[in-house]
């Protein structure tokens, strides 16, 4: 089993959803972040399981992190991201894709078909999309003023 180890340029932390994975130190477009790590099960095993922690590397193959030690699960879907995760081989990892400060949360785009299934039916709250709500709401005109 691939355990996450205890990393030292990563913390866990509050954010706007919940918890997030924070960058402690910087981090240059390009640079590997951390690996997506849990149980490697197959995509029939994937579909018995459900769940919001599993990623599917492909059709045949999924890699479930529910279990907490697995700190990449912690990284949140943004719409505009500043991480992507990318398989090497059988293993997933997540890359900057842009410079990353220390303090900055850690996200990347979990995709269209997770997106469907579990973000789109409640919102998606990932800072983008929060402001696009936002101006939206700013910009309604008012209906009848004060009560
Ligand atoms: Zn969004």
């Amino acid at each position: 089993m691939s355990r996450t180890k205890p990393d030292s340029r990563l913390r866990l932390g509050r954010c706007a959803t919940g918890l997030g994975l924070f960058a402690r130190v910087p981090f240059r477009a390009g640079d590997r972040v951390i690996e997506y790590t849990g149980d490697r099960i197959s995509g029939e095993e994937a579909d018995r399981r459900g769940g919001r922690y599993l990623f599917h590397v492909d059709a045949d193959r999924a890699i479930d992190a529910t279990g907490r030690e697995h700190l990449a699960r912690y990284v949140n879907h943004a719409c505009r991201p500043n991480c992507e995760a990318r398989a090497v081989g059988r293993r997933i990892f997540i890359y900057a894709k842009r410079a990353i400060e220390p303090g900055d949360e850690l996200t990347y785009h979990y995709g269209r078909v997770y997106f469907r299934a579990f973000i789109a039916p409640a919102g998606c709250r990932c800072r983008t999309c929060t402001r696009r709500a936002e101006r939206a709401a700013g910009a309604a005109p008012s209906r009848g003023g004060s009560r």
